[in-house]
């Protein structure tokens, strides 16, 4: 495993890392999440990732009891959870966004399920237009004097809102973000590449990328229809399949196919290195349903090396 640290911070995270969206509780269960994070650990990875929506508080309960039933070293491991959405179905005006109260209890409460007495990592999931910066920020920091929470971060957010974030922890003292969490992969692009590029230099963030594979997009698994047990296929992911399918992006990733070919690699091993090469990069977020997947896209590290100056002018104008 290579280690990369989370922008200027000391944290050291892996480079691959795994998380849990869609997948705990929903598609798998207590036992193949045992199989799935007794893999990951034993090869290296240390950061494993979550958040209080995904599968309503569910999918932390599987990796906290999971975790707690592998007894791994605490200081072996980080884990996160991300504060917006709510853990409920149908939250109420107070058990979502990123007031100081919401902010609060959905700390404690991820604490809870998933069976640690601090988060690693603790992100605002999304920007909260209903609720002042100023706010926010104060509430991560009183979060990180307790001891609850050690870096805090921001998901998907505007840059202009992690300027001002960073504007306000430093007129005030408090500890501003450390990580944004933003979609990065070889069909989506732009926000980490150009839009936060500003964020890199002025204040040493790093990021921790989600959907390498545009949500197994990248594998190739869609390319002559939806397998039936696959992600798009999940009741209530149906906004997904709307989103991740187009004609256009599997001609993209069908370009990129016979680049995969010549190197000897998979088009998802292909496609996860890819990311690893852009230095502001801390960390690839995998996902996987199955074991042989998790398995496999940790291969990934093997291809890194054969990613020369050439390969990427290939796999750029394929996805071009
Ligand atoms: P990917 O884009 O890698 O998609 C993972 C899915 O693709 C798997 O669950 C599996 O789905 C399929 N897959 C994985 N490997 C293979 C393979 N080798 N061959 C074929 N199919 C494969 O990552 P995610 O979208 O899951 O994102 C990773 C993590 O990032 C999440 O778990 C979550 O922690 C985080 N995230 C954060 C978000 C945010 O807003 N901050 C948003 C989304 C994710 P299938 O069931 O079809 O086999």
């Amino acid at each position: 495993m290579l280690y990369r640290r989370l922008g200027k911070s000391g944290l050291q995270l892996s480079a691959l890392s795994f998380g849990a969206w869609v997948t705990f509780g929903k598609q798998v269960g207590r036992t193949q999440a045992r199989e799935l994070l007794a893999l990951a650990h034993d090869r290296g990875v240390n950061f494993f990732d979550n958040a209080e929506i995904y599968n309503h508080g569910v999918a932390e309960q599987v990796m906290g009891d999971v975790l707690a039933d592998l007894r791994f070293p605490r200081d072996s491991y980080c884990v996160s959870s991300k504060v917006f959405f709510g853990a409920v179905d149908k939250p109420l005006p107070t058990q979502r966004g990123l007031s100081r109260k919401h902010v609060m209890e959905a700390c404690t409460q991820a604490l809870q399920r998933l069976r640690v007495d601090y988060l690693d990592l603790y992100f605002c999931h999304r920007a909260d237009p209903d609720t002042p910066i100023e706010e926010t920020v104060a509430a991560m920091d009183t979060l990180i004097r307790q001891g609850k929470v050690l870096y805090w971060g921001t998901s998907e957010w505007p840059v202009e809102a992690i300027h001002e974030a960073h504007r306000i922890a430093r007129e005030n003292h408090l500890y501003a973000p450390v990580m944004e969490q933003p979609e990065y992969n070889l069909l989506h692009r732009e926000r980490v590449e150009v839009e936060y590029a500003p964020l890199y230099e002025a204040y040493g963030m790093g990021t921790t990328i989600w959907s390498p594979l545009a949500s197994g997009l990248l594998s190739g698994k869609y390319n002559d229809g939806v397998p039936a047990d696959s992600r798009l296929t999940q009741p209530g992911y149906e906004w997904l399949r709307e989103s991740a399918l187009s004609k256009e992006r599997i001609g993209k990733v069908r370009a990129l196919q016979p680049v995969a070919d010549e190197l000897g690699t998979s088009l998802a091993q292909l496609a996860i290195a890819w990311c690893l090469l852009n230095p502001h990069v801390s960390t690839v977020m995998l996902g996987a349903s199955r074991l042989e997947q998790l398995e496999h896209n940790l291969g990934a590290l093997d291809v890194l090396p054969k990613l020369d100056e050439a390969m990427c002018q290939r796999i750029a104008q394929a996805v071009a």
